[in-house]
């Protein structure tokens, strides 16, 4: 495995790959979940690029950019043992006075893009920088951010970048808890109290398996279960999954998203709910009687 942090390596180390280039972007601070992209890229692909970079532009001024965690060593093994072939971690990648950047724009206006202004626009443009320089065939990005991954799918679709965008489950503890970069932020009770965001959407699948299709009664269950644990919840929402558009009812599949701060630390998480075909549509599937 090589890893270089300037473009011209990087661009000299990808001209000498043959075949399908399979790439994860990264801020480092790998865990498992990171792992199971770069698998998945390896399998996927004759080579495997990743990325480590805590991009700034993505960081709002009060946010968490120079206290996020930098653990280059051990990320470097995590890369080798799940079958990186290429590593880029580059100390800057933009020009003092940069001035070009990428919106994406109904994608990234609710949720997340609505709390914290700006965060969709530098993710946009740096992974568009990365699609440049890397030029893969295949991009893979976690479930875990549902909507950064709809929104690169869609930067990926209208910007006519050549390649194919792939998104993975999401991986938990087992606990439950979702893993997260930021997840070693957290204190001991911290730890114990953030579990009430998996349980949460588990409840909420419990409660769609049962009928329930109301996306108010859904959501105050879901608001009314985090408040009791977390400190603040930012948002606690059922949205349309093709979109990412406000609904009353749930009549296709739907993303159930969360968004809490526990500590100081903000922790995200969603899982997918899809109505099965009804009886009347499965019957109009079935074979016609004769
Ligand atoms: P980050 O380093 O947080 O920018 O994440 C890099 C990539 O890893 C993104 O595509 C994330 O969605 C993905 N990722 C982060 N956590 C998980 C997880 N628990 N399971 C699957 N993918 C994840």
């Amino acid at each position: 495995m090589k890893v270089v942090s300037d473009k011209v390596s990087l661009r000299k180390a990808r001209a000498s790959f043959k075949g399908t280039v399979g790439f994860v972007p990264t801020m480092g601070a790998l865990h498992a979940g990171h792992a199971s992209l770069v698998e998945r890229s390896a399998r996927d692909n004759d080579r495997t690029v990743v990325s480590i970079f805590v991009n700034p532009t993505q960081f709002g001024p009060k946010e968490d950019f120079s206290k996020y965690p930098r653990t280059l060593e051990a990320d470097l093994a995590l890369c080798r043992k799940a079958g990186a072939d290429l590593v880029y971690t580059p100390a800057t990648l933009y020009d003092k006075d940069h001035q070009t950047w990428i919106d994406v724009e109904n994608v990234a206006a609710p949720l997340c893009g609505e709390r914290r202004p700006g965060h969709f626009r530098g993710v946009a443009t740096v992974v568009a920088k990365f699609f440049n320089l890397v030029q893969p065939t295949r991009v893979y990005f976690g479930q875990k951010d549902a909507q950064q991954a709809m929104l690169l799918t869609t930067m990926a679709r209208e910007l006519d970048f050549p390649l194919e965008v792939i998104t993975c489950p999401t991986v938990r503890e087992a606990d439950g808890l979702a893993m997260s970069s930021r997840n070693r932020y957290l204190s001991p009770d911290e730890r114990k109290r953030a579990l009430v965001i998996s349980r949460t959407l588990h409840a909420v699948q419990t409660l769609f398996d049962k009928g329930e299709r109301d996306v108010d009664k859904l959501e105050s269950v879901m608001e009314s279960a985090l408040g009791a644990e977390v400190d603040r919840v930012d948002y606690a929402e059922i949205r349309r999954w093709r979109d990412l558009g406000e609904i009353k009812m749930i009549e296709e599949p739907v993303l159930a998203t969360i968004a809490v701060f526990v500590g100081n630390t903000r922790l995200i998480d969603n899982i997918v709910l899809t109505p099965k075909r009804g009886k009347l549509a499965s019957r109009q599937g079935a074979k016609r009687p004769a």
